[in-house]
């Protein structure tokens, strides 16, 4: 495949856990990648890396939550590397919130980023696709909890679930211009997101980290947790031609916890 025929992808969150493998996944996979993240230093570290294995790949800053600032990446990516064909709207936080304990700031920060991120992000995709004059690909990140109800997680959960409402508007709301939007449901990732939650499990029960990991191992029918490669692996099918005949949907790729 020649630089010409590259495609580009614009994947948020790239800097670490999913994000980071979905980079490195879709580079292998001979696309052109915009590493966006918040966190510019870690962003730049997989960019490098990805360079130094042949690819190519730029790094970029974004708050995804920030409408303008991602019109701008956006732009800068279609700049620097000559198109844009894919959008992983994949940032995303995931805080444990008690019922109980939620505050406004909470629920606004958490829905500005989740819910806020993937409309800017996909906004962004459709007057890039428009100003290139062809379709292409969004991407969202839900999660098995955006799938059934998670205890603890009513703000997370929430933001997930309207993630896949969205997908599926999106998807109808696109279809004329060739552009297809789905989204990929995780589940239990080693991340620095889930060690987070893990820790934070462990530590209201008095428990090692190693037990807090194991609670979420349960209810899994493959009896691992993920690997983020196993996603990556996922949206590598999403982001590719073969899922040209797909849209609106969103791939559980959780190790066997929810089935519909
Ligand atoms: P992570 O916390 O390990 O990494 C998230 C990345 O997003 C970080 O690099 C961070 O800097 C960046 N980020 C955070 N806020 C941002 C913002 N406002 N603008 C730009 N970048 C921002 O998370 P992860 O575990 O890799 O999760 C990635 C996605 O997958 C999230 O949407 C998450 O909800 C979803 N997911 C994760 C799991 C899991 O088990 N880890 C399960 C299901 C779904």
């Amino acid at each position: 495949m020649t630089n010409e025929t590259k495609r580009v992808a614009f994947v948020t969150g790239g800097a670490q856990g999913i994000g980071k493998a979905i980079c490195e996944r879709l580079a292998n996979d001979g696309l052109k990648i915009a590493v966006a993240d918040f966190n510019l230093e870690a962003a730049k570290e997989v960019a490098e890396e990805i360079k130094n294995q042949g690819g190519e790949a730029i790094a970029v800053k974004v708050d995804v939550s920030d409408r303008d600032a991602v019109f701008a990446a956006v732009d800068t990516t279609v700049k620097e590397l000559g198109g844009f064909d894919v959008i992983v709207n994949n940032a995303g936080l995931g805080p444990q919130t008690p019922l109980e304990d939620i505050t406004y700031e909470t629920y606004r920060k958490v829905y500005d980023v989740n819910v806020g991120g993937t409309y800017w992000g996909i906004q962004a995709a459709i007057k890039a696709f428009k100003e290139l004059g062809h379709g292409g690909k969004i991407i969202n990140a839900s999660s098995q909890a955006g799938q059934v109800g998670n205890p603890g997680l009513a703000v997370y959960g929430g933001t997930k679930f309207a993630i896949r409402g969205i997908t599926q508007t999106a998807a109808k709301d696109l279809a004329p211009l060739g552009i297809t939007v789905n989204a990929y449901c995780p589940g239990i990732v080693k991340t620095p997101m889930m060690n987070g939650i893990a820790q934070q499990t462990a530590d209201e029960a008095g428990k090692s980290f190693e037990w807090g990991m194991e609670q979420f191992a349960q209810n899994i029918a493959l009896k691992r947790l993920s690997e983020p490669e196993d996603v990556a692996a996922c949206v590598s099918y999403l982001a590719s031609h073969d899922s040209d005949y797909m849209t609106g949907q969103a791939l559980i790729i959780d190790g066997g916890m929810v089935f519909n």
